[in-house]
């Protein structure tokens, strides 16, 4: 059996769709703004890059970016633990700290590597490591990267939790309860408040991800911890710089006093190059700015959520539950999700296509994300337009027959 003989499927899944002119994989020719790029020499529409503040083309982030590579070049060529810490990383781990008024913050070259690092590392043997069956990829990851027993509970189902941690009540070891602040798929919330009163009675150690909700949920955009009003009781925020602060980067907070020995137990921080400073700078300008501009930033993106969300649904497109930053709409199939994906983008407008197994209950869907820096009259043209083109493949039928029925 050769190495590659057991992608054979995926690969000729992949080829198959090719030979239609379809490629999912698209590349970038040219991005121009937080909202256009070219692709396949067209102007394009972005609504899937979860640039929720559409920060990468802040100027005070590009010069901050730009002035610290000439300060201090392109790159640490270095691990944190070895010559990767410069002053730039340790004063971002404390304005991050302080952002969500915590006491530590370690800072990962990814958001990915925070969860994979952090989670696996937090929990070993004989430990429980409790999660939403609804994770993300990285959260998955670090379960294979653990000793602890891995638990799933039902998505968003306080109850299903409860019933895990009753369970074991009697054991002895440490239990973590992982959970995301907004889904990336689905773009619903958490039940949070509950989550955390469960975990507490029952004594485990509960962290929210909320890799989606920085800047977008709560009064200083500290996420759903803030707005649900628990951030004094979880015990860890892990984030990524990757959505909402335009650059790329992952951290994790907390205010344990152990914290800090994380830094040198946690693998996917130790044996890895840390973040160049462009990066940190820009970072660390982005946070000012969701500091200084984030309720206007806000607001600007909540008005493009109703813009696009109540738009959609009116043309008759089921969607997912709950206004966000991010705007599930749901489709019959594979074939017909792929297919009108690529009609949107031959029309000039990018959005996610997700089909199992990156999405919850074998759901297929387009997967839109906005952006304060989206204009009304762009967002109604992808109403308008995805309306067309899903009316040309019996989509807005079948849900319109759908709701008549049920
Ligand atoms: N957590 C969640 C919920 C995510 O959606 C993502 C990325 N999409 C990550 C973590 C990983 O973050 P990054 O892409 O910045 O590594």
């Amino acid at each position: 059996m050769g190495i590659f003989d057991r992608y054979r499927p995926l690969l000729d899944s992949y080829q198959a769709m090719r030979a239609t002119g379809i490629d999912p994989l698209v590349t970038m020719e040219r991005v121009l703004s937080p909202t256009e790029a070219i692709i396949n020499g067209r102007k394009t529409l972005l609504v899937g890059t979860n640039n929720y503040f559409g920060l990468t083309f802040d100027q005070e982030c590009i010069e901050a970016a730009v002035e610290a590579t000439r300060a201090e070049g392109t790159g640490t060529t270095g691990s944190r633990m070895l010559n990767g810490t410069y002053a730039q990383h340790a004063a971002l781990e404390r304005e991050l700290a302080d952002f969500y008024g915590m006491k530590h913050c370690m800072v990962t070259t990814t958001g990915y590597q925070a969860n994979l690092g952090i989670i696996s590392t937090l929990v070993g043997e004989g430990d429980y490591l409790v999660i939403d069956a609804d994770s993300h990829a990285s959260i998955y990851d670090a379960c294979k990267q653990t000793q602890a027993t891995i638990i799933r509970f039902k998505h968003n189902d306080p109850a299903s939790l409860e019933a895990r941690l009753r369970r074991l009540k009697d054991q002895p070891g440490n239990k973590l309860v992982v959970v995301e602040g907004i889904y990336s798929m689905l773009g619903d919330t958490a039940p949070l408040k509950a989550f955390v009163d469960i975990t507490k009675r029952y004594g485990g150690y509960i962290l929210v991800d909320e890799a989606h909700s920085l800047g977008a949920l709560g009064e200083h955009g500290r996420g759903l911890v803030e707005e649900a009003g628990v951030l004094e009781q979880v015990d860890f925020v892990v984030g990524t710089f990757s959505k909402t602060l335009g650059a790329v980067g992952g951290f994790c907070v907390s205010s344990h006093d152990g914290f800090e020995a994380l830094r040198v137990a946690t693998r996917a921080y130790m044996f890895t190059a840390s973040l160049p400073p462009a990066v940190v700078a820009s970072v660390r300008a982005a946070l000012k700015v969701v500091r200084r501009d984030g309720a206007a930033l806000r607001a600007r993106l909540w008005e493009n959520v109703a813009t696009l969300y109540d738009g959609l649904a009116a043309a008759g497109f089921r969607l997912g539950p709950e206004h966000g930053p991010v705007v599930a709409v749901l489709m019959p199939d594979q074939t017909t999700t792929i297919a009108i994906w690529h009609a949107l983008l031959e029309a000039g407008i990018y959005v996610n296509v997700a089909v199992p197994p990156a999405t919850p209950g074998g759901l297929c869907l387009l997967r839109c994300s906005l952006s304060a820096a989206h204009s009304r009259g762009q967002l109604q043209h992808v109403v308008e337009t995805l309306s067309e083109v899903a009316q040309r493949f019996g989509v807005l039928e079948t849900a319109r027959k759908r709701a008549i029925a049920g």
